[in-house]
């Protein structure tokens, strides 16, 4: 049941009916069975005197953007109720002209855009107005005989509007209904195949309503044997999907025409889902709701060929945009929803966080049609509404004014050594460019050092190979694949010369800054090679490799022999299109290799104090990490293009290396 959440003490904390506003409209909010990912919308109105001391009606509405579990007082749009009541009774607005409208009648220049219910929320006589997307309504409303079971839920007491796009024409509509049926017994509105209103002369009425009448209609949903969900023996594929996830993204990113990430989620309920026997038919019929146009594709139905989706969509398309009002620009034919019996719930986005805000929209979706199949059969909106929405004036006209993306963004880069010093730095440098990052350490803090959706941190002991491969297994099952690779960690003994060298230290050394990496490289190969834009490899060398110096036999070896895999790399991979290039920088001091026992020795080695050692290039500048790593992020992008098996120097100038 939908929680009433409200509470006498913390509303009185909140002064003012405005300030009432943004706390019921948290309320609802807080609810993802009610409002999910800035869905739904809320209003008062209130009276106000102005600069010229003229007495006004004003609604503040909810503005775009702002999401209501989060929402503030500036997060109303304050509009002139006179203005808007006269633009109700026009004949037709498009939705341009009505954002115009509604920008150029707000009472604050700098608030948010109101609204495209905003009309809507004013012709609604009531002080307060709550309005969501319950999932149990869309799940009613989306059945056969859909608008009867409302009736006999609610009586008289709401009033039942049948789908039209949200927008004036809707608007209208509800003025026009509302006049011919509301009465003193009407405490919400219905909207078919779309969400429920309810209202109130206090936010506390308004707000209690809405819960009520969520409720009822869950309870009519039980008392109908339709609230179960389905349980499912489905259990995920627990081995190697990393090709098949690999290869499936760059199916994706081709028909999308740019990089796009792939998320794989196995909960339980994705399998039930996705096992189902009639999948093809629930989940080919479209959104459950206006604010949410998912795409979807089961692979049952298509096989595994992305590229017939695209073809599909591209038919739909055409089928629909010469009856379009205004020219429409296609959307790129990708699939952001592809289901499979045995990997579950597949999510594509160009970042993250689409990919989860995909997967809990889709998760509710999956709950809902499951509950209106049981009811007595899921019947969404037809493919010409489901055009309507997803090729939107407003959503064009967002198109138009695009914007740059990010370099790298729906891409994948992994780094290793990444807890910190130059790993972490690229790791900063990478996420700032827009990719999704994996970030391999020892240092179990690896795990929590960004706290963001791009980024993935597993501890992992890369010289274990299983340790290695369980790793790329669930950075590929989170982003879909992999892109660059940042070869950076290793490891720098303390001075020591080869007359005292033993074996088990040089054995230590080339394990990790050798063999890890010649492990690593191959384990990923088949994997950059699927890459949208081709693979990227950095090797983080050393000073070391052209210029070594004595007591540093291990560390300049192996460093030189990872050089040198570094070149046959690039010979080998060329054919692939994978680039790989080495970087040399040479006394960095912010790095895990630098502790003050080890840089002291090394300073009293060239018999300098530590300052001077820092500077001591031909620049007399300090090398930080920040520098390598925004050089190793520039030999992963297009300045970097045509470019393989080149060294390059980020030493400050280094005269034994010139
Ligand atoms: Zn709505």
């Amino acid at each position: 049941m939908a929680q009433d959440r409200w509470n006498d003490d913390e509303a009185a904390l909140h002064a003012g009916e405005l300030a009432l506003r943004v706390y019921s409209s948290r309320l609802l909010g807080q609810d993802p069975a009610l409002v999910l990912h800035g869905g739904g919308n809320t209003s008062v109105k209130i009276r106000e005197t102005n600069r010229v001391g003229e007495v006004e009606e004003i609604l503040y509405v909810k503005g775009s953007g702002w999401d209501l579990a989060t929402i503030e007082a500036a997060g109303f749009t304050p509009i002139r109720m006179a203005h808007l009541l006269k633009l109700a009774r026009l004949d037709r607005l498009s939705d341009l002209e009505m954002v115009n409208e509604l920008k150029t009648q707000q009472t604050i220049a700098s608030a948010p855009t109101g609204s495209v219910e905003a009309i809507l929320h004013a012709v609604l006589p009531f002080k307060f107005v709550d309005h969501t997307h319950a999932d149990v309504i869309v799940t009613i409303t989306n059945t056969d005989g859909g608008l009867e079971r409302i009736r006999s839920i609610y009586g008289d007491q709401v009033v039942i509007v049948p789908y039209v796009m949200p927008g004036f024409d809707l608007a209208r509509l509800v003025a026009e209904r509302f006049a011919a049926e509301a009465g003193p017994q009407t405490i919400g509105m219905v909207l078919m195949n779309h969400g429920i209103f309810s209202f109130g002369e206090t936010a506390k009425e308004s707000y209690e309503r809405m819960i009520g009448l969520v409720n009822r209609a869950e309870g009519y949903l039980k008392a109908q044997g339709a609230w179960e969900l389905p349980g499912s023996e489905a259990s995920a594929v627990a081995g190697d999907c990393r090709l098949e996830l690999t290869d499936l993204r760059g199916e994706v990113s081709r028909a999308a025409g740019f990089p796009m990430l792939l998320r794989a989620w196995q909960e339980p309920a994705d399998l039930a889902f996705a096992v189902r026997a009639d999948l093809d038919r629930i989940s080919q019929q479209g959104p459950a709701t206006p604010d949410h146009v998912i795409r979807t594709k089961s692979l049952p139905q298509l096989g595994r060929d992305v590229q017939a989706y695209a073809a599909a969509y591209r038919a739909y398309f055409d089928a629909h945009a010469s009856q379009a009002r205004t020219p429409v620009q296609m959307l790129d034919p990708a699939p952001r929803v592809i289901l499979d019996p045995a990997l579950g719930l597949l999510t594509a986005g160009k970042t993250a966080k689409d990919c989860a805000i995909g997967a809990d929209i889709y998760r509710h979706t999956m709950e809902i049609i499951q509950r209106a199949e049981r009811l007595g059969g899921w019947r969404a909106l037809s493919a010409k509404d489901i055009f309507d929405m997803e090729y939107w004036e407003l959503e064009q006209a967002k198109l138009r004014q695009g914007g740059r993306s990010p370099l790298f963004q729906g891409e994948v880069a992994l780094v290793t050594g990444a807890a910190s010093g130059i790993g972490r730095a690229c790791v900063e440098s990478l996420l700032a460019r827009g990719a999704a990052v994996i970030g391999l350490d020892l240092n179990p803090a690896i795990e929590g050092l960004f706290k963001r959706a791009d980024y993935l941190g597993i501890p992992c002991d890369i010289t274990d190979l299983n340790a290695l491969r369980a790793a790329l297994e669930q950075g590929v099952r989170r982003f879909g694949g992999l892109d660059m690779l940042i070869l950076n960690a290793g490891m720098f003994p303390g001075g020591k010369r080869i007359a005292e060298l033993d074996d088990s230290l040089w054995r230590q050394v080339m394990a990790v800054n050798l063999d890890a990496n010649l492990a690593l490289l191959r384990e990923s190969h088949p994997l950059l090679k699927l890459a949208p834009n081709k693979g990227r490899v950095v090797v983080i060398g050393s000073k070391n490799v052209p210029a070594p110096g004595p007591g540093a036999a291990a560390y300049s070896a192996s460093k030189a022999a990872l050089n040198q895999l570094m070149r046959v790399a690039a010979l080998e991979w060329g054919a692939d299109g994978i680039r790989i290039n080495a970087l040399h920088p040479d006394a960095v001091f912010d790095t895990g290799l630098w502790t003050e026992e080890v840089l002291q020795a090394r300073a009293a080695h060239y018999g300098l104090t530590v300052e001077q050692y820092k500077t001591k290039n031909v620049l007399k500048t300090e090398v930080r990490s920040r520098d390598v790593a925004e050089l190793a992020a520039e030999m992963c992008g297009p300045l970097f293009a045509k470019t393989t098996a080149a060294q390059v120097p980020v030493d400050g100038g280094n005269d034994r290396v010139i």
